[in-house]
């Protein structure tokens, strides 16, 4: 229960360093109001509900300069996807150490790396989870972590206002009965709140293989995707993308401009299109590849932060 989850009274009592040691302030006087040490940049992307860490783990190498935090209520998964990450960097290294010191054995020749998967700790019955890309990725997985947190309460403990540039909610829990939807991690109250902690014109993404529930995301964004579910109507083209290779059902609504949330824009279909991060959102979580391989529908819904409203 919350009693024994560890979080900062403030975005400035956080610890950092020690999810991000590459990225320190070398001056030690830098410290925060705890007195940890201070990183030389933010945390400015996060993913809501990590799970076993496939986002942020396909997003390392495509924002390398960006720092991302994968948050889980669930403390076997996050000590899986630590120790995940730990194993990726570790192996980063000695790729690293190999390729520039000439007199290193290459990796081959080496004592063989370590198997994130034999850092398992989480009940692993997903093979998907085994990492074992011995490429060299930019960044070297320095710049993703994990923590283990409650989002729905205590998201602005960790971040401040306008900090992040980016937030993933992948694959939400879809708490099905309707009086279990109080439960779900998109909710007018809970937008507020991711509003708060992005930037304006920061990206909050959305991915989802419940039809309802991608209604739910849209109307909870004040928007809405078909005339005949009774919501508002924005005009948006809604895609769902099905498991199989190519296959595509698209349901385009020419309707009226109605009900835009004054805080969020939808973005474009072809806006995601060019989006590197919609791929791994759709391709690289466990939840989507699950999905894929049993050949569901997937919703992507991201909307755009708007500038805050001017004050009369
Ligand atoms: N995003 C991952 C993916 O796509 O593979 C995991 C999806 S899984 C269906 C939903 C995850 O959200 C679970 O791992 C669950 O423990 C986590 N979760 C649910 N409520 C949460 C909350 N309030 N704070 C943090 N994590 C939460």
């Amino acid at each position: 229960s919350d009693h024994r989850l560890d979080y900062p009274i403030s975005p400035a009592h956080m610890d950092w360093a020690s999810h991000f040691p590459a990225y320190v302030d070398k001056d030690p006087t830098k410290t925060n109001l705890s007195g940890a040490k201070k990183l030389v940049k933010d945390v400015e992307v996060v993913d809501i509900g990590c799970g076993f860490g496939g986002l942020l783990i396909g997003l390392a190498g495509i924002l390398p300069n960006a720092l991302m935090v994968g948050i889980e209520i669930r403390p076997q998964v996050l000590e899986y996807v630590t120790s995940r990450i730990r194993a990726l960097r570790s192996q980063q290294e000695k790729l690293k150490a190999a390729c520039t010191n000439t007199h290193t054995p290459t990796p081959s020749q080496s004592e063989p790396i370590e198997d994130p998967k034999e850092h398992t700790t989480a009940n692993d019955n997903n093979s998907d989870m085994n990492q074992s890309d011995m490429s060299p990725v930019e960044g070297g997985y320095q710049n993703i972590s994990a923590l283990r947190s409650n989002t729905m309460k205590f998201l602005p403990n960790f971040f401040a206002r306008h900090q992040l540039s980016k937030i993933f909610i992948c694959f939400p829990d879809p708490h099905f009965k309707a009086r279990k939807h109080k439960a779900r991690i998109i909710s007018e109250t809970l937008n507020a709140e991711y509003a708060y902690v992005l930037r304006p014109g920061g990206l909050l993404y959305t991915i989802t293989d419940v039809e309802e529930y991608h209604h739910w995301v849209l109307k909870h964004f004040k928007q809405a995707s078909t005339s005949e579910d009774g919501e508002d109507n924005d005009g948006a083209s809604d895609t769902a993308t099905t498991g199989e290779a190519g296959g595509t059902e698209t349901d385009n609504n020419e309707g009226q401009q109605t009900g835009i949330g004054e805080l969020w824009e939808r973005v474009t279909e072809e806006e995601l299109e060019k989006d590197p991060c919609v791929k791994v959102m759709m391709e690289g979580t466990e939840e989507g590849k699950k999905v894929t391989r049993n050949k569901g529908n997937k919703y992507v819904a991201v909307f755009r932060r708007k500038a805050d409203p001017e004050w009369p």
